[in-house]
């Protein structure tokens, strides 16, 4: 039987491991036969000497098979989920899962919380009155069964090999590592049963991957992992150095996701929505228009049967915050930049995110960028708009914003939010 300290020597001196041994290391692991400070430094030691593509795929197949398997198969229609590796003023998947159920999909996203300054699809529609996250696999078949679309919390049981690497990854210095990262994802996506997966590798300083060469190698392993395990995978890099949309939070959030649902939609949300509805609908092999359905309200009614399914009141009105704020322009000009990272810490800081992932969340907290990049604003006019629970939260989130805001004379050159498509 193989051990952990030689194993931890083996990588950390650069021998390639075997399929067998990555096997028994993830599965005695996961039975709680290898230490968390073995694995740490296991992955420390991964982080430094990375894993071949061999390793990467034992790695994730072990992580898959540390758990079960969703056998979706049984559904009418294909199966087709997105993942996005997170940013800031993030709510696509709110619209998409909808939208892309309306034209004849399945969607089935299951869904971590938020961590740091990008925030959670469930901490987000949990600002819905009733609204639930946590259903039973029964639960969760019933309601993509009926409306085609469920955005629920995985359950204990999908790759827990993860669950418990990903805790250990998040306190030891080593998230930041492409084979880590990606085998952390594809090992949940491949488990949660969906037949095909868009990726949506964030790139740019609100994103884990701020170059995009880095965000080009790891939407390519993923890709690679995801066809190799059975899942046809694409990825789409989309620009991440401003907020996506103009809300940032909870509530605010889900506001916005609506109004784009009703048609009116901030110009980049919908972009990088519907070119993600595109490559979803491509994947499954259906032949419909997004936009259409996003236009005649189709995508609106799965959304409003899917919130209902899950206990929610899709018309009750959204959390007010007792606090507001507003962040005004330093000089006259045209609008260059407005960082992500920034604004996303500002919002996490007002009450929008956790530090541990027991925290609360509050619904209410966020951000509204009253201008974005490409827009012209006069000296002391307002172009955040902060919101909170307590007044104690402001002084940290402005600090936060300290050199967020880049006014220039003349109008920005403005690149494309979608920059690549990476796949079959
Ligand atoms: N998201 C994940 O699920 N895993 C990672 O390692 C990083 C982001």
């Amino acid at each position: 039987m193989p051990d952990a300290v030689e194993l931890i020597r083996a990588k950390r001196d650069g021998r390639t491991l075997t399929g067998a041994e990555i096997s028994w290391l993830i599965g005695a692991y996961t039975a709680g036969l290898v230490a968390d400070e073995q694995m740490s430094a296991m992955a420390m030691a991964i982080y430094f000497r990375s894993l071949d593509p061999a390793e990467l795929r034992a790695w994730t197949a072990a992580m898959v098979s540390s758990g079960e398997r969703l056998d979706l198969s049984g559904l009418p229609v294909p199966t087709v989920d997105k993942h996005s590796t997170g940013g800031v003023g993030d709510k696509v998947s709110l619209i998409l899962a909808p939208l892309v159920a309306s034209c004849g999909a399945a969607v089935p996203q299951l869904s971590g919380r938020g961590l740091g300054h990008t925030g959670g699809t469930l901490d987000k529609l949990e600002s819905i009155p009733g609204w639930r996250a946590s259903l039973s696999g029964a639960e969760m078949m019933t309601v993509l069964a009926g409306t085609g679309c469920v955005i629920c919390a995985a359950g204990p049981g999908l790759a827990p090999a993860d669950r418990k690497l990903y805790a250990l990854r998040d306190v030891t210095g080593t998230v930041e590592s492409i084979p880590l990262i990606a085998s952390s994802i594809m090992s949940k996506k491949i488990a949660e049963g969906t037949a095909a997966l868009v990726l949506d590798v964030k790139v740019g300083s609100g994103a884990f991957m701020r170059d995009i060469t880095d965000a080009r190698r790891l939407a390519e392993t993923m890709v690679a992992l995801g066809g190799e395990q059975g899942v046809r995978t694409t990825a789409l890099l989309t620009a991440m150095d401003e907020p996506l949309g103009r809300a940032v939070g909870n509530g605010v959030e889900v506001a916005e996701a609506v109004a784009a649902l009703r048609g009116d939609g901030p110009p980049d949300l919908v972009e990088v929505t519907l070119a993600l509805a595109r490559e979803m609908l491509l994947l499954a092999g259906i032949d419909a228009d997004p936009a259409a359905a996003l236009a005649d309200g189709r995508a609106m009614d799965r959304y409003r049967a899917m919130i209902a399914a899950q206990g929610g009141d899709p018309d009750a009105p959204l959390p007010e915050a007792a606090r507001v704020q507003t962040v005004t322009a330093p000089a006259s000009g045209w609008l260059h930049r407005l960082d992500a990272r920034a604004v996303g810490v500002a919002a996490w800081r007002l009450g929008a995110g956790r530090a541990r992932k027991e925290d609360p969340v509050s619904a209410a907290a966020g951000i509204i960028c009253l201008a974005k990049p490409g827009e012209q604003v006069e000296r002391g006019q307002p172009v955040l708009e902060l919101r909170a629970d307590a007044a104690d939260r402001f002084g940290r989130a402005r600090e936060a914003l300290a050199d967020s805001i880049e006014i220039a004379d003349g109008p920005p050159e403005l690149g494309p939010r979608v920059l690549a498509r990476i796949g079959l």
